[in-house]
């Protein structure tokens, strides 16, 4: 088997204006993905995605850079594709736009060697743990709202009436502001998981000062309370509070990752599969992580073939401890308005009662709609 063909579709939706939501940053006003096609002589696809903010140039880092490498060469090479692909930009590409544009393909490529020998990815990566995941929403972003209190605790309810038994909420305005926000869902949701994510807003001093008066909320863990090149603020943080801190969704690769763990700045390692180097490398960076004593919960921010990659990897991915009562991983699930998420595959994977069921069928378990493609392409 030949790949004979490589395309990339870069995808953009702009979102009505009551629709528009905010993290710490900047206010999303457009939906945007990469997805990669690679084509066979045999007549099977593969399909991947990479994570991104601007679809234009990744599009145009698979064009003219990993295109070249992959037309002609068996697919079902892809360690060696990997590491072909990532030595042609090594030198100006550890990190960033290069990797996520990698990932993308790597993980078309899992997808083109599951359809090709008619198995799950998941038995390609050595087999699955679980048939099914926990799902936790991700939202109750910012709102351009008079009362956004009153908004958030509307869709934190909101979730628990779709069965939801974790969320995620964003924190980062302020921490005065962010303790109104949290303690107004802790409330309205009780007992339920809830996780806050401030999105790189805060030194290590405001992060530890705010982190001090979460630990009162009950939080499950604290995201990315610094940014990301702050490994040593990352430690601090960790080391005074008692909430697990999670992050990673900025870092690539496992060279990246190495001086996280080194650093010993995370409870929680985020690779997203999508970004951090596909599902190649994301074994590898949760590999490393079980080793540090750091557990492994994949960021996802994608369409369908995002989810359906991190339902196959989160199939295989060991438990973070022996125990008859295990830690369970858990699916990062966006519930933030994207039209473009479920349009692009012909049966969305949807969740049920909070739980998200792993495919079986050979692949990632997902059917791309091609109408998708063409209704959402960048103009
Ligand atoms: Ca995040």
């Amino acid at each position: 088997m030949k790949i004979i063909d490589v395309k990339s579709y870069p995808l953009r939706c702009v979102l009505d204006e009551d629709e528009v939501f905010g993290w710490a940053q900047t206010w999303v006003r457009s939906r945007v993905t990469t997805l990669i096609e690679i084509a066979t002589d045999e007549g099977i696809s593969g399909w991947g995605e990479s994570f991104c903010f601007y679809p234009e140039p990744i599009s145009s880092i698979v064009d003219h850079v990993y295109k070249p490498i992959l037309l002609g060469k068996d697919p079902l090479d892809i360690s060696p594709l990997w590491e072909r692909m990532y030595n042609s930009t090594r030198s100006q590409g550890q990190k960033g736009m290069v990797i996520c544009a990698l990932s993308g393909v790597d993980v078309a490529l899992w997808d083109l060697a599951g359809k090709a020998l008619g198995l799950p990815v998941y038995r390609l990566l050595g087999g699955r743990f679980r048939d099914k995941v926990q799902a936790y929403a991700t939202g109750l972003y910012f709102k351009r709202r008079k009362k956004p209190a009153e908004a958030l605790v509307e869709e934190a309810k909101g979730y628990l009436r779709e069965g939801f038994r974790s969320m995620k909420m964003k924190v980062g305005l302020t921490p005065k502001v962010d303790i109104e926000h949290v303690k107004a869902v802790r409330e309205a949701i009780q007992d339920t998981v809830l996780m806050v994510d401030a999105n790189c807003a805060y030194d290590a001093s405001t992060a530890i000062a705010l982190g001090r008066e979460l630990e009162n909320l009950d939080i499950y863990w604290f995201e990315e309370p610094v940014p990301p090149e702050d490994l040593e603020g990352y430690a601090k943080v960790k080391a005074a509070l008692d909430i697990p801190i999670a992050g990673g969704e900025c870092e690539f690769t496992r060279f990246g990752f190495r001086e996280i763990f080194l650093h010993r700045a995370l409870d929680i390692a985020q690779p997203d599969i999508c970004a951090a180097g596909g599902l190649t490398e994301t074994k590898r960076i949760a590999e490393m992580a079980e080793a540090f004593g750091v557990r492994c919960i994949p960021h996802v921010w994608g369409t369908q073939i995002a989810i359906a990659a991190a339902l196959q990897f989160l199939a295989s991915l060991p438990r973070p401890t022996p125990s008859m009562n295990p830690i369970e991983p858990l699916l990062e699930l966006d519930r933030t308005p994207n039209p473009i998420r479920d349009a692009v595959v012909r049966e969305p994977i949807e969740p049920k009662e909070g739980f998200m069921e792993i495919p079986n069928k050979p692949g990632l378990g997902v059917e791309v709609d091609r109408r998708a493609l063409e209704r959402y392409a960048v103009k």
